[in-house]
């Protein structure tokens, strides 16, 4: 690292990691910390006092964003916004999204110990339900306050034990007073971990990430009809769980069909209905997504994802309907932005390597309001939304004073 640039206390930041790896814990390493659950208020709590004790002001919005901001020395100037996320998937890891936040913590931190003034406000950003994993979509608070979801559909999205968002909101006391999307920034930048394992192989430590996979979300509905499982003669039935079965098989191979140039596929969820013995299924639906770094190779496997949905639904003699879900990773993020982190990093004489994002992130909601980039981090061998997902504090540090140095630049502008 050359002289005179700021570095984070990576020791510090470590212990706030550890602390965070306290809330929630799953399988003796890893997380379930849901979205609006016990757990994530008493995360958030912490997140807050932190936030408070270094002196930041906090505003919560009415999807349970929170905004934790240093004054700048110019208040009518936006402030430069670093976030991520600190809810996890039901198996999750203690760094996906954490990691992000609580940098950008430390970066408020840092400038405290140094007394440094920066003109513009940096504003630390912990979004709603990243993960997806209890309300979904994923990537809710971020998207929601992007204006791509609305905020009363939001709301009155249920978990599957019919709990509403906004019942959940208020269960935890993080249904806050703030109108969605109502906050200007004058730039956006969200450190995460790869989640892929290309920085940790390559031994390369910082991964400046200029945009995303495209990705795009199916929800299948199969119908057929139920009978029983031993009387119905075979060819007499429409079986919508054998339609899925079918559709499951052919959506892996498109992925292993495309995997040479980094194509993937995954069906993520089931539902089955009635889903008990003596009977098949007379509703069955799936959630599927499909994701590929090139436009062109992306709608030919959506061209083939829907070909074996039509072959699945004859061979099965079931009724398949495909409605879109999600989609993402068309924005490619704003070269002032990509231009920023690459001039720090080359400043501080740390190497990168750029790249583009499989997974998804609050960053593409935020890109839609302001400029954004993303910083990646390796993690173990690309492990992650699972309990073992590791990081190393050494190979974490530069990407942090990256960021530390590139959102101090920013905000001085
Ligand atoms: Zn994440």
């Amino acid at each position: 690292m050359a002289t005179n640039v700021l570095e984070i206390d990576a020791q510090r930041l470590w212990q706030t990691l550890e602390r965070s790896a306290e809330i929630g814990r799953f399988r003796d390493v890893g997380l379930r910390r849901l979205a609006l659950s016990g757990e994530d208020r008493e995360m958030r709590d912490q997140f807050v006092a932190w936030a408070k004790d270094a002196g930041c002001t906090v505003e919560i919005d009415r999807l349970g964003n929170i905004f934790a901001r240093r004054a700048g020395s110019d208040p009518s100037l936006p402030p430069v916004a670093i976030g991520s996320h600190l809810d996890t998937q039901i198996c999750g890891g203690r760094y996906d999204g954490i990691l992000g936040v609580l940098c950008g913590l430390e970066v408020v931190r840092t400038l405290n110990d140094r007394g440094l003034a920066t003109k513009r406000g940096i504003e630390v950003i912990c979004w709603t339900n990243e993960e997806g994993a209890r309300f979904s979509p994923p990537m809710m608070g971020s998207m929601a306050f992007a204006g791509v979801l609305q905020e009363a559909d939001v709301l009155a999205t249920t978990d599957d034990a019919g709990v509403t968002v906004a019942e959940a909101l208020d269960a935890i006391g993080y249904a806050g007073p703030l109108p969605l999307g109502q906050r200007r920034f004058d730039s956006y930048l969200e450190l995460h971990i790869e989640q892929a394992p290309v920085l940790d192989r390559e031994g390369c430590d910082i991964g400046i990430v200029v945009g995303g996979y495209r990705t795009q979300a199916l929800k299948l509905t199969i119908r057929g009809d139920t009978g029983h499982a031993g009387g119905t003669p075979m060819a007499q039935r429409k079986n919508a769980l054998v339609g899925a079965g079918y559709v499951i098989a052919a959506v892996n191979d498109i992925g292993l069909a495309y995997a040479a140039d980094e194509g993937r596929t995954t069906t993520t969820r089931i539902e089955s209905f009635p889903n008990l013995p003596g009977t098949y299924a007379e509703e069955v639906r799936l959630t599927i997504d499909f994701r590929h770094i090139e436009l062109a190779r992306f709608e030919a496997m959506r061209r083939d994802v829907d070909a074996a949905i039509a072959a699945a639904a004859k061979k099965a003699n079931v009724e398949i309907d495909v409605a879109e879900g999600w989609s993402w990773g068309t924005e490619l993020f704003a070269p002032e932005c990509i231009d920023l982190l690459r001039t720090t990093a080359q400043e501080l004489g740390l190497p990168y390597r750029e790249m583009r994002s499989q997974a998804g992130h609050d960053a593409y909601a935020v890109a839609t309001m302001a400029p954004t980039a993303m910083i990646f981090t390796p993690c173990h061998e690309g492990i992650s939304h699972n309990v073992n997902e590791n990081i190393e504090l050494v190979r974490s540090v530069p990407g942090a004073n990256l960021l530390l140095n590139a959102a101090v630049a920013r905000a001085n502008r």
